[in-house]
């Protein structure tokens, strides 16, 4: 089977190399010429665990290409991947342009069976305009060629997206005919055979799936840091609440770690189109309004702790910063915490001095030269007045904490994402601040 894919960015570029993993012959496609000449020289644009590897490996194979050509891509083609960008519009609603481009394409393209399918996230109703477009491109050039349309939302995690692929907890798939049923299953044979389940339904619920599945894991991070909030106004240790109520079965310990907010290039803007959806259909999602709210204050959490640790006075503090993606593992820095922390910052006159071990370029392109890089993470601490840990990457876990002592003018830690022990900081002597505990008790 030849399989083609549509936008080659982490959502194609893992599909592709997955699937030519199992031995099926892919075609990724972009638009982007640049990304594309890139890939075919091997460099790979993102950075994913596992990816480049399993890329290189496929493409030596002969069973993994890149092309901007998408006529040629379809050709032999029986499936069509379309995993463009979705990115929100002005208000909030998810812009479609890219995957009804995608989609006329292949109206044009096709010239026998072809079953398209949206990896991309999409509101209810878009598989409707995606055959629609399809079906208007054929009548153009006043052809009857047979083809179907699938639902099949994407559900990998950034820096986890191999084996999420790979491994998935399940696959969700919305179609409307047996022949588009009977491929899906054989393409995804290889992935369900230890178990992990095809779950097949029509094409609204699937594309509603998606985005219920986003809404509910970004309440979970809102609810734990409101709770967070309040836990250290009352003196109570989020921490301990943490595993109190995560021991419950019916609440599970899974994804209700406080923190600076959820960034990243799907909660945000899936939250907020999910609820332009339920404007359009006249319906208040009263939830996640406050799912949103909770996560815009909590993105300034810390920088209001650094700010009244300095007695509102940043002008001219240096402050060194420890991790800049949105969360580890990956180097994407999509409406990630540490842009609003860091713009705020600037902007009270503090100088800052950042290190991430793989978002350098990216924090670079959203900076400029506004703030200074570092290859060293202890680099950062010299002369700076405290340090915050934006990200949990495991190597911030365990510093040698006498040297970070010694290189801060004063010992100050600010950590967004409760990776240490306050007692434990208390003890090597630092003025220590996180979420959801008062510290200072
Ligand atoms: P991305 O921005 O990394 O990649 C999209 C790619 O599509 C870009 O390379 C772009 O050049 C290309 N493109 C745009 N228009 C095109 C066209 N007409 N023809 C060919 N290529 C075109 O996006 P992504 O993070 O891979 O996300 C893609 C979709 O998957 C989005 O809807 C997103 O919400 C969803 N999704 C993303 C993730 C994630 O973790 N990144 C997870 C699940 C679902």
């Amino acid at each position: 089977m030849k399989v083609t894919i549509v936008g080659s960015g982490y959502v194609g570029l893992v599909t592709g190399a997955c699937f030519s993993e199992v031995g099926i012959n892919v075609v990724c496609v972009d638009i982007d010429s640049k990304k594309i000449d890139n890939l075919n020289k091997g460099i790979i644009p993102i950075y994913e665990p596992g990816l480049e590897e399993m890329l290189m490996r496929n493409m030596k194979k002969g069973r993994l290409s890149f092309t901007t050509n998408i006529a040629e891509a379809i050709k032999d083609s029986e499936v069509l991947f379309i995993s463009v960008g979705t990115p929100p519009d002005e208000d909030g609603s998810a812009d479609l342009k890219y995957v009804l481009a995608v989609a006329r394409d292949c109206g044009k393209n096709m010239d026998d069976y072809l079953l398209v399918v949206t990896k991309s996230t999409v509101p209810v109703g878009t598989s409707e305009k995606v055959k629609n477009a399809i079906q208007e491109e054929l009548n153009k050039r006043k052809v009857n060629i047979a083809f179907n349309v699938a639902s099949n939302p994407e559900f990998l995690k950034e820096g986890a997206a191999i084996a999420d692929f790979l491994k998935p907890d399940r696959i969700v798939i919305g179609l409307d005919s047996q022949r588009a049923e009977d491929l899906m299953k054989s393409l995804y044979k290889p992935f369900t055979l230890n178990g992990h389940p095809l779950i097949f339904m029509d094409i609204v619920s699937a594309e509603m799936t998606k985005y219920a599945a986003n809404a509910m894991l970004a309440t979970k991070i809102s609810f734990i840091n409101d709770i967070a909030n309040l836990c250290e106004i009352v003196g109570a240790d989020i921490n301990l609440v943490r595993n109190g109520i995560g021991s419950d079965s019916r609440i599970g310990n899974k994804f209700i770690y406080p923190g600076i907010g959820y960034g990243g290039s799907c909660f945000p803007k899936d939250v907020q189109a999910l609820i332009r959806t339920g404007s359009e259909y006249k319906y208040e999602l009263r939830i996640l309004k406050a799912v949103e709210d909770v996560n815009n204050d909590q993105k300034l959490v810390i920088f209001n702790k650094i700010n009244k640790y300095f007695n509102g006075n940043l002008n001219d503090k240096t402050i060194a910063i420890w991790g800049l993606s949105f969360k580890p593992q990956t180097d994407d820095m999509r409406e990630a915490p540490a842009l609003k922390i860091v713009k705020k910052l600037l902007e009270a006159g503090a100088k800052v001095k950042v290190y991430d071990p793989v978002a350098m370029e990216e924090a670079k392109h959203h900076f400029g030269d506004s703030i200074s890089y570092y290859d060293d993470q202890h680099e950062t601490l010299i002369d700076a007045d405290c340090l915050a840990i934006l990200t949990e990457w495991p190597e911030f876990k365990f510093p040698n904490f006498k040297i970070v002592s010694k290189l801060l003018n004063s010992p100050a830690i600010f950590d967004g994402r409760n990776i240490y022990d306050k007692n434990e900081m208390r003890e090597h002597g630092f003025d220590y601040f996180c979420i959801g505990v008062d510290t200072t008790k």
